[in-house]
């Protein structure tokens, strides 16, 4: 008695990707509804199944659908805005700040959309995605007719869809609760990763996991700055650290996890994490090479990933699954590491373990879903093909086959691209609407990288501040007359602090820009141990603002802030067109005179040898306050025997431009 199904794929080389590696040639694949009945020898399934729509596959391969097991797929519409950066630059210098702005539901949709096309092209009928608006990539996802790892990101920073995180986990939560038990969507939470995200948040994000039982999908130890800057501030790399907020609690997909030591595998092993290898994203931030031979050895689910296309650029997972394969065995030296047909496996049953779904796809096996593609072994960089071992077949799909040459792609039961003619996108539509958002971004940079303060403002998140100072600077010949001044006189000190200063200017071809100034505060305690570092980020106006009678200057600076990032970061994103460094030795009162607070500075600038100065300042917001304040200095001057020094009316980065 035959039994009737939906469709017979026929005439294929079967590669079923199940644990035996099964394989049929010719073989054959039953489907009915969105499930696979069975595969096999042909001849047997022939026998055994009879339907109303027979599809001779003319000796093409039928794969298991690949599995894209990280991805940022709205990131499409970012692809080729800004490369050949440092990661920190690349992230919080350009994606993050342009997300800001743009990202939006239309924005998520679309890119969805695209990454779609391009996936499906490329044999992807699953992926696992981090980014915001998650409820929008799901819904563009079920409309496409693929199958995706949903989740929706969590950061310590406002974010394009929540200005809390609090108010992203509360979204996480209303998704995973309207969206779980989908038949294409997994629903899921991202904390975006140990360094973006609180302890609190992390913890926050696995217990919403656990709690309803879906996957949490986040970055791990993708670069050593990561895992050092974690030894630095918690006294131990990224797995144990994570650990320790209970984040495996929670049943994890990692991205990244270059580096990582054994200890840390077994960690993860224990856990039952799965493991994202992103291959060109490592490569192209240079954050170095995942150890997945050995993490498979160990028994880790490692699938393979793009990561997002702004990062990569493309979405093609045939490029990622050779590339981990040459990958794997050069830097090993042993080129029998990863071979292909593990590396394959790796993008199927493996990527579907490491997204928690192998028990849904990966595979062609009996009530697992219809999620498969036809490759076509018969385009020229693909011929000829030897038939003595079967095997061989794996070989030829990992190091010679292309994305070209998926010609068929089946999700859920349900055609997406048949004879390469994509059945439920419209790309010429796509790529008009693409551009509009390209042009769009490409406006706002334009005006942002015009001016150093709107690039500063769109890094730190800050609004403008401007502050004005009356000051004076003299000359002196030592500190000791001064020092021995305020103790006599009626001046009032509040407050002594004495520090190293560790000035960077950044000087910009147009100096209207003004000058950006990084310092490094070290504050140094009786004994002249350092005892703290703080450091701040200033724009100093191009020019001086007035100047009072006996040279008192009125100054400006245009923005302050504390400097989050590192002096190489900003070198890197504010690219001056030189820099100067000054290093002084700085006593400093904060002294209350005639009712009025001002900083007595006493300097040593040291680099370059200038000397000793004294320096009084005083805040000002009005120019009646300026006024008073100006004479009020100098009669400071005065007090402290400094009335006949040397005026220096310029500040040091003017004297030393003047020398
Ligand atoms: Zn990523």
């Amino acid at each position: 008695m035959m039994k009737p199904v939906d469709i017979l794929l026929t005439n294929a080389l079967v590669l079923t990707m199940d644990e035996a590696y099964h394989l049929y040639e010719p073989g054959a694949v039953a489907i009915t509804g969105d499930t696979i009945v069975a595969a096999g020898p042909e001849s047997e399934i022939r026998q055994a199944y009879s339907t109303q729509q027979t599809i001779d596959c003319g000796g093409k391969v039928v794969l298991p659908g690949l599995v894209n097991a990280h991805t940022h797929v709205p990131m499409t519409l970012l692809r080729g805005l800004a490369d050949d950066l440092r990661l920190d630059v690349w992230l919080m210098g350009f994606m993050m700040p342009v997300e800001r702005e743009f990202v939006s539901p239309d924005f998520v949709r679309l890119g969805t959309q695209i990454a779609c096309a391009e996936m499906i092209r490329s044999g992807v009928t699953c992926f696992a995605d981090m980014y915001y608006f998650e409820e929008d990539i799901a819904k563009a996802t079920v409309d496409v007719g693929m199958r995706a790892l949903c989740a929706q990101t969590v950061l310590k920073f406002p974010t394009p869809d929540a200005n809390s995180y609090e108010e992203s986990l509360g979204s996480a939560r209303d998704f995973i609760q309207r969206w779980k038990g989908h038949p294409l969507i997994v629903p899921s939470v991202a904390p975006h990763a140990p360094y973006t995200c609180t302890s609190e948040i992390l913890r926050a994000t696995s217990s919403l996991a656990a709690e309803f039982d879906v996957p949490l999908h986040t970055h791990l130890s993708e670069t050593s700055l990561e895992v050092e800057n974690m030894r630095t501030e918690q006294g131990m790399p990224v797995i144990p650290y994570v650990k320790k907020q209970n984040l495996f609690d929670a049943k994890v997909l990692a991205a990244h996890c270059v580096h990582i030591d054994e200890g840390e595998m077994r960690t993860l092993l224990h856990a039952k994490a799965g493991i994202a290898h992103n291959p060109s994203s490592n490569l192209k931030l240079a954050s170095g090479v995942a150890p997945v031979s050995k993490m498979i050895d160990l028994g880790l689910n490692v699938g393979i990933g793009t990561d997002g296309p702004a990062s990569n650029n493309d979405l093609d997972m045939f490029e990622e699954i050779r590339l981990a394969a040459f990958l794997a065995k050069g830097f090993s030296g042993d080129p029998t590491s990863l071979p292909a047909r593990t590396a394959l496996t790796m993008a199927t049953r493996l990527g579907a373990q490491a997204l928690h779904m192998g028990h849904l796809i990966g595979s062609l096996e009996a009530g697992k879903r219809a999620d498969l593609i036809l490759v076509d072994l018969e385009p020229i960089h693909n011929a000829p093909r030897f038939r003595r071992d079967p095997n061989a077949a794996y070989a030829q799909i990992v190091y010679a086959s292309k994305a070209t040459d998926v010609s068929d792609v089946m999700v859920n039961g349900r055609w997406l691209m048949r004879d390469r003619q994509l059945a439920t996108l419209n790309e010429a539509d796509l790529i008009v609407h693409a551009q509009e958002f390209a042009r769009q971004i490409d406006t706002f940079l334009i005006q942002r990288e015009q001016s150093v303060l709107s690039k500063l403002i769109a890094i730190g998140g800050a609004a403008e501040e401007e502050s004005f100072e009356v000051q004076v600077k003299v000359r002196i010949e030592s500190e000791q007359p001064i020092l021995e001044a305020l103790d006599a006189t009626p001046i009032e000190i509040l407050r002594q602090r004495h520090y190293h200063e560790y000035d960077t200017y950044f000087i910009f071809e147009d100096v209207e820009q003004g000058r950006l100034r990084y310092r490094e505060d070290d504050f140094v305690d009786i004994q002249g141990h350092v005892t703290n570092v703080r450091s701040r980020l200033t724009l100093l106006g191009p020019a001086r603002e007035h100047q009072f009678p006996q040279e008192v200057l009125l100054s400006r600076s245009r923005y302050l802030a504390p400097a989050t990032h590192t002096l190489r970061f900003y070198r890197e994103y504010f690219n001056p067109s030189h820099e100067l460094e000054i290093v002084k030795d700085r006593l400093r009162f904060l002294v209350r005179y005639s009712g009025t607070e001002f900083f007595i500075n006493i300097d040593h600038v040291t680099k370059p040898e200038l000397g000793r100065f004294l320096e009084i300042k005083s805040r000002t917001w009005s120019r009646q306050d300026a006024d008073r304040k100006s004479a009020l200095v100098v009669q400071l001057l005065g007090l402290l025997g400094a009335a006949d020094s040397e005026r220096v009316t310029k500040d040091y980065f003017e004297v030393i431009q003047a020398v």
